[in-house]
């Protein structure tokens, strides 16, 4: 569920009009509901408190947002007032995290190729735990808690060679793929990790991919890392954390119906029945997709002889990549709907490339040159993934909350668009 609404014609964001937020700010703009992002957090929290999972010292779970979903402060910050804590790949999200009121011992750090000034940089911070991928990451992270003489707590990120999510780009589980270590190389690793006076391995780490819509694979997953959490325990080693990474997915319109945060909470329950272990998770999708819309403007229709009927947009692929980078697809609603008939279109943006289409022959609602249009569930991996190509201005945020809204991220100037180039000397 979420908070846009038609009322009395046109679409709301809570309680404030999107074509009012057009007017003032412009389009494209990305706007964000504060009340769906908490609405999501509490209901995964609570499906997890109801299915008894526990974190450490008997607390709720750990629920590390993940920053690279949607990175804005005042996201963040809206999750941070209602505890979440933040899963970071990059120094950047770390920063970020921290910035938002996120607690260092809230905070993780993944990533496959992390550097040693950024690990020193979490470590300084006091962020809880590294997320460790490799062999070589683990003597890197060695070092560096050497060099600043402070034992560093870590957790391995297992492969645990399933399959899974919405498309081979954010499928992140199988063996073949650059994510984690084997099962093998887990506990060969984890037994010379406890004996390393500069690394404390206090647990394991998954995460099979984004977009994932059924509990099978999931199960199996999750099922193989209690395997290892006995394994290593048999052998006396200590393991108190297991991370469980995110991945469910969210209602995309036309899509597979993801399954609930209750039914994914109780099956985590029943792979975990008996095991004394401190869960935390690791959700970015299913946190704030549903939370965000990208508002765009018809700018024209175009209608080839032939037959074919272009929708041209303002908004283009480098404001929103998934459907070009992901063959996602996006519901689009006009924000002021006309009566009419349907008719079938594309939908395209400006930018000089035939990928800048957001979809084919979509069945859609009348629209002319000037409406106002939503692409739904825009609010995971849109605006984190939006780039200047075609010298396009970086596309701002709006935050929503109840009849207030805020610019989060204004649209910059072209002045400020140029300024971060340079001249070389030589060119003067
Ligand atoms: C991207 C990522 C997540 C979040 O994935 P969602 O599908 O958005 O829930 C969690 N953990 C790690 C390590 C990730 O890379």
């Amino acid at each position: 569920m979420n908070h846009f609404e038609l009322r009395d014609g046109e679409m709301f964001c809570e309680d404030v009009s999107l074509a009012q937020v057009a007017g003032a700010v412009g389009t494209p703009v990305y706007v964000y509901s504060s009340a769906t992002l908490e609405r999501h957090f509490t209901v995964l929290e609570t499906a997890l408190a109801e299915a008894g999972l526990k974190g450490e010292d008997g607390r709720a779970p750990l629920i590390a947002y993940a920053v690279k979903a949607n990175p804005n402060l005042a996201v963040l910050a809206t999750l941070a007032r209602l505890g979440a804590g933040a899963d970071t790949v990059s120094e950047g999200e770390i920063r970020r995290a921290l910035a938002a009121g996120v607690p260092p011992e809230r905070i993780v750090f993944s990533g496959v190729g992390k550097q040693a000034g950024e690990i020193r940089f979490a470590l300084e911070a006091g962020i809880s735990e590294i997320n460790v991928e490799s062999e070589p990451e683990m003597r890197l992270v060695a070092r560096v808690s050497r060099d600043i003489g402070r034992r560093v707590r870590i957790a391995f990120r297992v492969n645990p060679d399933v399959t899974a999510g919405g498309h081979a780009k954010i499928a992140t589980g199988g063996a073949d793929n650059k994510f984690g270590v084997s099962f093998s190389e887990a506990e060969r690793l984890y037994a010379e990790a406890a004996g390393d006076p500069w690394l404390q391995p206090v647990g394991l780490t998954c995460h099979i991919g984004s977009q994932i819509t059924a509990l099978a694979p999931m199960e199996a997953a999750f099922g193989r890392m209690r395997d290892l959490v006995e394994r290593l325990r048999a052998r006396g080693l200590e393991v108190r954390r297991l991370d469980l990474g995110g991945g469910l997915g969210v209602p995309y319109f036309n899509q597979p119906e993801p399954p609930s945060p209750s039914a994914y909470a109780a099956m985590v329950a029943g792979v975990m029945a008996g095991l004394d272990i401190a869960l935390a998770f690791e959700p970015g999708r299913v946190i704030a997709a549903n939370a965000g819309i990208l508002l765009a403007r018809v700018l024209h229709i175009h209608e080839r002889p032939e037959g074919r009927r272009f929708v041209v947009l303002d908004a283009a692929m480098n404001d929103l990549i998934r459907p070009a980078m992901y063959d996602a697809y996006h519901d689009l609603r006009p924000v002021q709907p006309r009566p009419g008939a349907t008719a079938i279109a594309d939908v395209v943006g400006p930018v000089c490339e035939t990928g800048d289409t957001f979809t084919r022959d979509r069945e859609l609602p009348p629209l002319e040159s000037g409406d106002l249009v939503a692409f739904m569930s825009a609010g995971a991996y849109g605006a984190s993934m939006s780039s200047e190509y075609n010298s396009r201005l970086l596309v701002p945020e709006v935050l929503v909350r109840g009849e207030d809204w805020a610019v989060v991220r204004p649209r910059p100037t072209y002045e400020d668009m140029l300024s971060r180039d340079a001249r070389p000397p030589w060119l003067d």
